[in-house]
């Protein structure tokens, strides 16, 4: 497996990075999740996109330009000859002093990892998932965007560590009013009436790429979307819950706190929108 470090790739075994390096230190960095399938790169520009806002949003200075650090990328996935792949693309503020000041960190850390990925077993997605809510809350908007996808993901990291308290593998945040922000790494969406609904960005969700792929799949299939915000009665009381992420793909949710969502199985919608998503991952893929 060969890993793209700083500006040359290595051997996984000699992929390691500074003690100073300020990602490490101060969580100071952004990163993307971007899929494979089938050896087409899933939604590239608009995970480039969102990497390049996330660094413009914290000041920092990737050390190349889209096209660049995109055929990179391209690079990365070929080298590592996955067909079906997970890529994580790390920019790091890079190596620095002990002190946080961020202007002591010369060049920017670049880091690419290629690898197959599984985060939730795959008889779940035929079951469904079992998920809680939790007490830990999604990050205010006008505090920390959460547009802004920084190697600071402790919140995302106690949400998980709460559900796996609770032996379940996945949970939802709430924001700090009450009302559903998003998962651990994931979107969240609720079926009423044959509607869809989803928490809009300023509740504190990611725009995430699959959300927003889901919900252009679902206008074509004739759904009615929302994004407005909704409480955890509304997702008690849903017809079908699912998440949605680049990690996650489109999962179905049968349970939420103890309470049995639908039938307790996967509902016909959910699997309407994931025989789309399937299509889609397909077509719309760069090579
Ligand atoms: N929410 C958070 C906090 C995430 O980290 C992710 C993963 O990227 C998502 C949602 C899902 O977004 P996407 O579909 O772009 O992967």
């Amino acid at each position: 497996q060969w890993i793209y470090l700083g500006d040359q790739f290595v051997k996984k075994e000699d992929a390691k990075i500074s003690v100073y390096d300020h990602g490490f230190l101060y969580g100071d960095g952004v990163f993307e999740g971007i899929r494979v399938y089938d050896g087409n790169i899933f939604k590239m520009e608009d995970h480039m996109k969102r990497l390049y806002n996330s660094a413009k949003s914290i000041l920092l200075t990737i050390p190349h330009t889209q096209e660049e650090l995109t055929n990179i990328i391209c690079e990365a996935v070929a080298k590592n000859n996955h067909k079906d792949a997970y890529i994580r693309v790390v920019i790091s503020r890079g190596v620095g002093d002990l002190g946080l000041d961020p202007n002591k960190c010369k060049k920017a850390n670049v880091v690419i990892i290629v690898e197959p990925l599984a985060i939730f077993p795959k008889h779940l997605y035929d079951t469904g998932l079992e998920i809680i809510t939790v007490a830990t809350r999604r990050n205010r908007p006008d505090v920390l965007s959460p547009q802004v996808k920084s190697l600071n993901y402790l919140n995302n990291v106690l949400v998980r560590i709460e559900a796996h308290l609770a032996n379940v593998s996945e949970a939802l945040m709430l924001n700090d009013q009450g009302y559903v922000a998003e998962g651990s790494a994931d979107n969240v969406f609720i079926i009423k009436n044959g509607k869809l609904y989803t928490p809009p960005a300023y509740v504190g969700a990611l725009e995430g790429i699959t959300r927003n792929a889901i919900m252009e799949i679902a206008r074509e299939l004739n759904y009615e979307v929302y994004e407005e915000p909704f409480t955890r009665h509304d997702v008690y009381t849903a017809e079908e819950v699912f998440l949605t992420g680049t990690a996650a793909e489109v999962i179905a949710v049968i349970k939420v706190d103890g309470r049995v969502i639908g039938e307790g199985v996967p509902g016909e919608h959910t699997k309407t929108l994931l025989k789309g998503f399937r299509e889609k991952v397909v077509q719309d893929g760069v090579k």
